[in-house]
């Protein structure tokens, strides 16, 4: 079925009143980069790289980091590259650390929590390689499960020390773009601030959480798969607000799975997300979709929509009435 987008993947995703969309791609792993130009990816909006950390008996170094972001820019010839700074911790676990065991493991010491607590083993090493490796191409750097404006003033108070600690050491040192990750309500309905007060210039709504914490539904758990539910009206206000209160001072990007679904590509779309990071296997299809949507219209429909609407029903309803008209 998706081979029937392969001849997409070649071309512009750009909406049919001219607004071009970032259609790129998530990868875990070099030969992931490596593939995905050749799927129509803009760039890596998500490159997941805890496969380095788990399974090993010691965190990766400053110098294997740098390696691997080096090369992976260099596949890219130009094109963005996306790290997420290594989500670990809770329910996913790594040998090196002692972590201590919870109740509550999706809402404990994991993401930006795990690596403000474990600062010389996983924090610095990351933030020296990706400094580094910024010398050598469009590196950008985020950061996942953000709760508090603490968190990023903490951050970027760490980017600092590393760029001056780089600097003296004799190092050719650049700072990259710098992003969280959408996740958590909190991060939701803090977005202004944590763009201000991190020196933030992009977000990047991971939906498979935000969706799971919005609802208070576990995303893995077969139980609850009619509560989790992405199109809910109420993650999409969600969004809408955090979009709203950016009010253009960061690029707004989401690289959940809601990326590559053909009903939700407008509603993200016409909330005014800009970027949209998928599976390689998706890309054409997304960019078929974009290229249907006039993205003013679809912004006053789904505005409407998402405040009228009081379920996913209403939600998909539109969406598909939306495609259809657009054929
Ligand atoms: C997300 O939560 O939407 C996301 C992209 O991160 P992960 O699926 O790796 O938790
Ligand atoms: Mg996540």
């Amino acid at each position: 079925m998706l081979a029937l987008f392969s001849k997409e993947e070649g071309l512009e995703p750009v909406t049919l009143d001219g607004r071009r969309v970032d259609v790129l791609c998530n990868a875990g792993g070099l030969e992931e980069v490596r593939a995905a130009p050749g799927y129509g990816c803009g760039g890596i909006g998500l490159f997941r790289i805890e496969f380095a950390y788990m399974v090993r008996q010691e965190a990766p170094g400053e110098e294997e980091l740098y390696g691997l972001f080096k090369k992976s820019l260099e596949v890219l010839g130009g094109r963005p590259l996306t790290v997420r700074a290594p989500d670990i911790g809770g329910d996913k676990p790594v040998n090196f650390l002692e972590l201590p065991k919870e109740a509550n493991p999706q809402l404990g010491l994991r993401g930006t929590r795990l690596l403000l607590e474990y600062r010389d083993k996983l924090l610095r090493p990351l933030l020296r390689a990706a400094l580094r490796a910024a010398v050598h191409g469009d590196l950008r750097l985020m950061f996942p499960m953000v709760s508090t404006v603490e968190e990023v003033e903490e951050l970027s108070e760490e980017v600092r020390r590393a760029e001056e600690e780089l600097r003296s050491e004799g190092f050719e040192a650049r700072v990259p773009r710098l992003g969280v990750m959408v996740e958590v309500p909190s991060a939701a309905l803090l977005s202004r601030e944590l763009v201000e007060k991190g020196g933030l210039s992009f977000v990047s709504f991971g939906t498979n959480d935000l969706t799971q914490y919005v609802l208070a539904a576990d995303r893995g758990s077969a139980h609850v798969g009619k509560v989790y539910d992405e199109l809910n009206p109420a993650v999409l206000r969600l969004i809408a607000y955090a979009v709203d209160k950016l009010g253009g001072r960061a690029e707004v990007e989401v690289c959940g799975e809601m990326a590559s679904r053909t009903l939700a590509v407008p509603a993200l779309l016409g909330l005014g997300v800009q970027g949209l990071s998928v599976a390689p296997v998706f890309v054409g299809r997304v960019k078929y979709v974009v290229r249907r949507i006039d993205l003013e219209e679809a912004s006053r429909e789904v505005r409407e929509v998402v405040e009228s609407a009081s379920t996913s029903r209403e939600v998909r309803a539109w969406a598909r009435s939306y495609l259809e008209r657009r054929g």
